[in-house]
């Protein structure tokens, strides 16, 4: 919820190792999804702020719809960019991979910094992650791996990110 960006740092994070296996714009496309009930609750004022979207179960569906419209996001997007059609192809099992580590991540990183948000939900109403790290320091060890994970990805694929920009 409101900080989607920081969900990207260990994003970028994660594709500067895997590269290729790991689709970055799958990844983004679930958090976006993600937060759409936080964001939907902080404009209306009704219902609960996280909810069911931030549980295992509510990531599993999301995750799911976020891999089988993300693929082909993700391929439109790249198109757009300039790739050609061999380098934007997304494979299931990366858009799958990707969406569930994207929801996944999410309820994690949002179960240590939100009290309201239960990831255990129905078995479990207690959030056992709440403040396992805090917050400030999360944050922060959120941007880091998204300034890591920018520095390696971009060392790593110079040629790529020059035809970009
Ligand atoms: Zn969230």
């Amino acid at each position: 919820m409101p900080f989607t960006p920081y969900h990207m740092g260990p994003g970028l994070f994660i594709k500067s190792i895997l590269q290729g296996s790991f689709s970055l714009i799958v990844f983004g496309w679930a958090q976006f999804i993600m937060d759409l009930q936080p964001l939907f609750v902080m404009i209306t004022g009704e219902g609960q702020l996280h909810g069911i979207s931030h549980t295992f179960i509510g990531a599993t569906v999301i995750a799911l719809f976020s891999a089988l419209t993300g693929k082909y996001l993700s391929e439109f997007l790249l198109l757009a960019m300039g790739f050609s059609y061999k380098h934007n192809r997304v494979s299931w099992a990366v858009a799958v991979a990707s969406a569930f580590i994207g929801t996944y991540s999410h309820v994690l990183l949002d179960s240590i910094m939100h009290a309201d948000v239960q990831p255990f939900f129905p078995i479990s109403l207690n959030n056992k992650f709440l403040e396992l790290v805090p917050v400030d320091v999360l944050h922060n060890y959120c941007l880091l791996a998204g300034l890591v994970g920018l520095m390696v990805f971009g060392i790593t694929n110079w040629r790529m990110v020059k035809k970009v920009f």
